[in-house]
């Protein structure tokens, strides 16, 4: 079995998006404790690769293509090691869990959330060549328009699913921006 529920979360996103293909290069944010990362492992094969990163400790994946980082996603250092270990050929898919300590206080919920999906967002940017995906774990909320609005312009198109998995009560969804576009930069006027 898997370590979280999430695990059906990203299951479903992958069933209805099409996100990973065998040999793919995964970077998984907020992976601990490792159910997304169980998942990408088994969809990449053998000769794909999952890179998890997380505040948290992860326990051993029973899996030779997983490897871990631990750190802050909102630090430039850590940001710096996942970008060495990745390479120039960058990563196919780029997937985020990240979520804040709830207080239970939904606007600052919701603000800690969406910094978080921007960091995800950046990282995806730095990472993905054109056609890669992303998928990001979002809260409802006043700032999501907006940033639904800037992952559009870097993606072919822009799906929100509510998996069935997530809590009736979650205000939780997740964005997933496929086939990344690289647009030339418009020659003026
Ligand atoms: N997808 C995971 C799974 O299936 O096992 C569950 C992820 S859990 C919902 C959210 C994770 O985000 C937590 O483990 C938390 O430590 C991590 N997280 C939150 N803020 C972070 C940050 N700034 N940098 C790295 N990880 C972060």
């Amino acid at each position: 079995g898997y370590r979280t529920r999430s695990a059906y979360k990203l299951k479903q996103l992958d069933e209805e998006t099409g996100l990973f293909g065998p040999g793919n290069t995964v970077v998984d944010l907020g992976a601990a404790p490792g159910g997304w990362l169980q998942v990408a492992a088994e969809e990449v094969s053998d000769h794909g690769t999952v890179v998890g990163v997380d505040l948290q400790r992860i326990r051993d994946i029973d899996a030779d293509n997983v490897e871990t980082i631990r750190g802050d996603m909102t630090d430039e250092e850590t940001k710096e090691s996942l970008r060495e270990r990745i390479g120039e050929e960058g990563a196919d898919v780029v997937i985020s869990d990240m979520a804040p300590n709830m207080t239970g206080e939904y606007s600052l919920d919701h603000a800690r959330s969406i910094h978080l999906a921007r960091q995800a967002f950046e990282v995806a940017l730095d990472l993905l060549p054109a056609g890669g995906d992303f998928a990001v774990k979002v809260f409802d909320g006043q700032d999501l328009a907006d940033f639904r609005a800037d992952v559009e312009e870097e993606f072919q198109y822009v799906r929100s699913i509510r998996p069935d998995a997530s809590r009736d009560e979650s205000s939780e969804q997740y964005l997933v921006g496929k086939h990344r576009i690289t647009a030339p930069v418009a020659a003026g006027d």
